[in-house]
C-alpha cells in the first residue's frame, strides 16, 4: 500500500530509497498512525504531491480504527480509505492479496490500446466501455491474474513505452494490432507534455521544502523568501499549503509541519 501511494505520481527509482526508510520507521499501519501527520509529510521528502503522505497517514488511522490495524482485502473497504482510488485498490487487492482484479494503470491502458484497438494511445479518460473490454484479458485464476497484472505493467514500463516502444523485441508483437497496422500516428488532440518550472506546484514544493528541512517552526517571511520570482504566487502557495493542512501556523508568524 505504501509503495502504491508513492508510485501514483513518482518513478520507482525515486520512490525506492524513500520507501525503504519509511518502511523501516513505520512497518505497520498502527506505527504510522501513532506518529504525527506532519512527520509523514516530512518523511515524504521530495517525492512530490505531498498530500499523498497526508492521505496515507489518514488511511493508516482508519485502518487502525476500523480494520484492527490490518490493511483490508476487499475492494470496497479499500476504496473507502483516504487516497485510495480505483487503480490503487485493485493493485493492493491483486498484488497484496492475490485476488483477481483488472489493474489498469497508465502503462496497461496504453499497452492494451495498442494491442487490442490498434491505437497508439488510449483516450484521455477511462470509460466503463474500456473497463469492460479489458476485463476479458484478465486470467480467471487469481494467482495468474495477479501475475498478468504485474507483467502487463512491466511490459508497458520497459518495452511498450509511450514514446519509443521497442516493437522488434516485444514478446507480444505477433498479437499487436497497432504493430500490424504499421504503427499509425496518434489521431486526436496533441498530447501535452507536463511542465513543472514556474508552476504553482513547483512553488508549493519549494516553500514546503523550506519547512520540511528546518528543525522547527520557520518565520513566514523566510518561507515566502524562498520564491522570489513571483511574490503573489508565493503568498497564494503558502495559503494553499495552510488550507490543505500540509503546513500549520505556529506562534509569532511562523509555520510548521
Ligand atoms: S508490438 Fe510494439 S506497440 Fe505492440 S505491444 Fe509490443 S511494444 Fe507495444
Amino acid at each position: 500500500m505504501v509503495s502504491e501511494f508513492m508510485l501514483q505520481q513518482t518513478p520507482v527509482a525515486r520512490v525506492l530509497p524513500v520507501w525503504s526508510v519509511w518502511m523501516e520507521r513505520w512497518p505497520t499501519p498502527s506505527a504510522l498512525a501513532a506518529d504525527e501527520p506532519g512527520e509523514a509529510v516530512r518523511a515524504w521528502g521530495r517525492l512530490g504531491y505531498p498530500r499523498r503522505a497526508q492521505r496515507l497517514h489518514a488511511a493508516a488511522t482508519v485502518i487502525v480504527a476500523e480494520h484492527g490495524g490490518q490493511v483490508p482485502a476487499s475492494l470496497d473497504a479499500l476504496r473507502a480509505l483516504p487516497g485510495v482510488g480505483e487503480y490503487t485498490a485493485a493493485a493492493i487487492a491483486s498484488f497484496g492479496y492475490g485476488q483477481r482484479h483488472l489493474v489498469l494503470d497508465t502503462n496497461v491502458r496504453r499497452v492494451l490500446a495498442r494491442i487490442e484497438d490498434g491505437c497508439e494511445f488510449p483516450p484521455t479518460h477511462l470509460t466503463q466501455g474500456e473497463r469492460d473490454r479489458r476485463q476479458v484479458w484478465v486470467p480467471d485464476d487469481p494467482a495468474q491474474a495477479a501475475a498478468w497484472a504485474v507483467a502487463s505493467m512491466e511490459l508497458g514500463a520497459l518495452v511498450c513505452t509511450a514514446r519509443t516502444p521497442a516493437c522488434p523485441s516485444c514478446p507480444v508483437r505477433e498479437s499487436c494490432a497497432w504493430f500490424a497496422a504499421g504503427r499509425p500516428a496518434h489521431e486526436g488532440p496533441p498530447r501535452r507534455g507536463q511542465t513543472y518550472a514556474g508552476t504553482d506546484r513547483q512553488c508549493r514544493g519549494v516553500l514546503l521544502g523550506v519547512v520540511r528541512d528546518a528543525a522547527g517552526p520557520v518565520p513566514e517571511e523566510a518561507v515566502l523568501a524562498a520564491w522570489t520570482s513571483d511574490p503573489a504566487q508565493a503568498t497564494r502557495a503558502l495559503e494553499g499549503l495552510l488550507a490543505d493542512g500540509l503546513l500549520r501556523k505556529g506562534a509569532q508568524a511562523t509555520v510548521t509541519l
